[in-house]
């Protein structure tokens, strides 16, 4: 029987994808060596990496002056290397505070400028996006989450930023779950393992005019400008993350692109709050305009319930479903590679139940 995986991350990929990176391990473009054996150097890796970037900047509809980067480290890296490559010790940056992965950027920001945390949900334990705030002119960059994996919240707007403020994004669980004018950021930062790949590599898109306007000095290994100058080969970049990840990401182009990925999460997405607002047995845990496409939070009306419902998914072999300690109940997350059937599965068991 089938198990269907709706862990939070690392996350399902494609089968088709799982496969052919499987093949390689093998046997890698029919040169008779494992992918895990050969140089990063060498034309077949260069080819993997150049098709990803492609991938990304046709995705991201950007030309030439954006970069793309393939670095290790995880998106908590990209938590500081953010405000020490763009901030000044006497500028400011605006943040929004959205949740667990939002609070720990802010946490690592504060070492590096000035942090003016314009709106925060927190107090409501980060159950909807706040808007209802201003970015001060003069402002370096302004640094969201577009969607928060443990909360099931997501932004479904880009934000506004003053003329002239840079405008940063960690898109870590919903990168290209749906078509995005990349020209309206200036980084973008993801860690591969929820919607793209495994665990292993961060995606960085920078936009190359940026960089160079901070006056600390920057090691060399957590400065994007030397990545830019190296083509993500400064050292030995995180191959195999990158080449599952290129795979994923023609898999999307082939699929349909980002307007199918879109179709795709959006009829997942429907069916399962449809049921969670139905379902007696059931409740949201956020504001209805914000809930995320990619993790649905819910809570069951009784501890008792929850926890048979628990069982009950684990007997009929859903897996992954627990919700975050801080927010209980349940995360279903349903990235890109989660078919609909997966959801209609889950939306069925939660019609059968019958506690
Ligand atoms: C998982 C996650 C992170 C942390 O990613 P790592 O690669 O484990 O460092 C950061 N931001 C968001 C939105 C996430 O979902």
């Amino acid at each position: 029987m089938k198990i269907h995986n709706f862990s939070a991350g690392p996350a399902i990929l494609p089968k088709s994808v799982l496969e052919e990176a499987a093949q390689a391990l093998l046997n890698f473009n029919n040169r008779g060596l494992s992918i895990l054996e050969v140089s990063h150097r060498g034309k077949d890796i260069i080819a993997v990496v150049d098709e990803a970037e492609a991938l990304i900047k046709e995705f991201l509809a950007v030309g030439d002056d954006y970069k793309v980067l393939f670095l290790s480290g995880g998106a908590s890296t990209q938590f500081f290397m953010v405000p020490m490559n763009l901030l000044n010790e006497d500028e400011t940056a605006a943040y929004l505070n959205t949740g667990v992965w939002a609070d720990k950027a802010i946490e690592q920001a504060v070492n590096y400028g000035n942090i003016d945390v314009v709106a925060s949900s927190k107090d409501s334990n980060f159950t909807f996006i706040p808007k209802d705030y201003k970015v001060k002119p003069g402002t370096k960059f302004l640094h969201y989450t577009s969607n928060n994996t443990v909360y099931g919240t997501q932004f479904h707007h880009i934000p506004e930023v003053p003329e002239g403020c840079l405008l940063v994004a960690d898109m870590s669980s919903d990168i290209f779950c749906r078509p995005v004018d990349g020209k309206k950021f200036d980084l973008i930062y993801a860690g591969a393992q929820k919607n793209l790949g495994p665990a292993g590599v961060t995606i960085v898109v920078v936009k190359k005019s940026i960089l160079g306007t901070v006056t600390r000095k920057i090691p060399t290994m957590l400065d994007y400008s030397v990545h830019v100058k190296n083509e993500s080969m400064y050292n030995t970049p995180p191959v195999y993350p990158i080449y599952v990840t290129m795979l994923t990401l023609r898999w999307i182009k082939a699929m349909g692109g980002l307007t199918a990925m879109e179709r795709r999460n959006r009829e997942k997405a429907e069916l399962l709050y449809a049921e969670i607002d139905r379902n007696p047995y059931f409740k949201g845990t956020t504001a209805v305009e914000d809930r995320s496409w990619m993790n649905a939070t819910f809570l069951a009306d009784s501890p008792e319930h929850e926890a048979a419902f628990l069982e009950y998914c684990k007997a009929n072999k859903v897996d992954g479903i627990a919700g975050h300690r801080s927010v209980g109940g349940f995360r279903a997350s349903m990235y890109n590679a989660m078919d609909l059937d997966s959801v209609q599965f889950l939306v069925e068991l939660m019609q059968n139940f019958k506690p």
